[in-house]
C-alpha cells in the first residue's frame, strides 16, 4: 500500500514545494484543497445559505471557506487515491476529526518557517497557469521571466498572494490551524521539520521522515 502522508505548515511553509517532490519519489497523489477549490472559485454554493455563494469570496479575503464545503472534496479525493500526500488539509480541529473518521495517516509532517520569511515566499511565488509548478522570483526563479520551465506555459501570480491578504492569511493560520499541529502531536503522528533551509535540504529531511515512517 502506498504512503498515507499529511503536509502542514503555513501558507509558504513549501508544502506544495515539498509535496511535488514527495509524489515524484513515493507514487502518490497530490490532494491539495487549494489547487481544487481555485479550480472551483465561481461554484454556486448559494443553496448552503452560508455568508457568501462562491469558495472565490472567501479566498480572496484570505478566510476558511466554510467546512461543508471542504470536507466533501476531500472525501472523494482520498476515495480515488491510491496513497496520498494530503496539503492544505484539515485548517481547524473540526475538520481533523472529520480526517480522522475518513483514513488513518502513516505520517504528519510540519514544515516550520517564520513569519517574515513566509510573507517574503507568498509575495514572491509565481505559478504556472498551465501545470501548477511554482516558482519564486528570488529563491527559485524560472529559466526565463514568467515561462514555465517544465512545460512553457505563462507564470502568474495569485489573488491572494498580496503582502495585505499573505498577512491575514497567516493570521487565519496562527488561529485555526495551529491547534491542528497540537492534535497531531498529541497522537504522536508528527514530525517538526526546520523549513527554513534551501529546498533541497528541506526535502532531505522530509524524505527522511517519511521513510522512518511510512
Ligand atoms: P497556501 O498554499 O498559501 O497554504 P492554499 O492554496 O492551501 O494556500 O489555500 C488558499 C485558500 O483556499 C485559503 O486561504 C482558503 O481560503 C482556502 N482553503 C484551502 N484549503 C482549505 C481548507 N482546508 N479549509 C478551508 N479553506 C481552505
Ligand atoms: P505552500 O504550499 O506551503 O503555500 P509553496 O510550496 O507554494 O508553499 O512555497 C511558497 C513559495 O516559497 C514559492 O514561491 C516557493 O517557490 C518558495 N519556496 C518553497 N520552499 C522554499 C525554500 N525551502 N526556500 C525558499 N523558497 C521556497
Ligand atoms: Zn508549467
Amino acid at each position: 500500500m502506498n504512503p498515507h502522508i499529511l503536509i502542514l505548515g503555513a501558507p509558504g511553509a513549501g508544502k506544495g514545494t515539498q509535496s511535488d517532490n514527495i509524489v515524484e519519489e513515493f507514487g502518490v497523489e497530490h490532494v491539495t484543497t487549494g489547487d481544487a477549490l481555485r479550480a472551483n472559485k465561481g461554484m454556486d454554493i448559494s443553496h448552503l445559505g452560508l455568508e457568501y455563494d462562491t469558495p472565490g469570496e472567501y479566498m480572496d479575503r484570505g478566510e476558511l471557506v466554510p467546512d461543508e464545503v471542504v470536507d466533501e472534496i476531500v472525501e472523494t479525493a482520498l476515495d480515488e487515491a491510491d496513497g496520498y500526500v494530503l496539503d492544505g488539509y484539515p485548517r481547524n480541529l473540526a475538520q481533523a476529526e472529520t480526517l480522522a473518521s475518513m483514513t488513518d495517516l502513516d505520517v504528519a509532517l510540519y514544515l516550520d518557517v517564520d513569519e517574515d520569511v513566509l510573507v517574503e515566499r507568498l509575495t514572491g511565488r509565481r505559478v504556472c497557469e498551465e501545470c501548477g509548478a511554482t516558482y519564486h522570483v528570488e529563491f527559485s526563479p524560472p529559466e526565463e521571466e514568467g515561462v514555465c520551465d517544465r512545460c512553457g506555459g505563462d507564470l502568474y501570480q495569485r489573488e491572494d498572494d498580496t503582502e495585505e491578504t499573505a498577512r491575514e492569511r497567516i493570521r487565519v493560520y496562527e488561529e485555526n490551524t495551529a491547534p491542528v499541529v497540537e492534535f497531531y502531536d498529541e497522537r504522536g503522528d508528527l514530525v517538526r521539520i526546520d523549513g527554513e533551509g534551501s529546498p533541497d535540504e528541506v526535502w532531505a529531511d522530509v524524505k527522511d521522515a517519511i521513510e522512518s515512517n511510512a
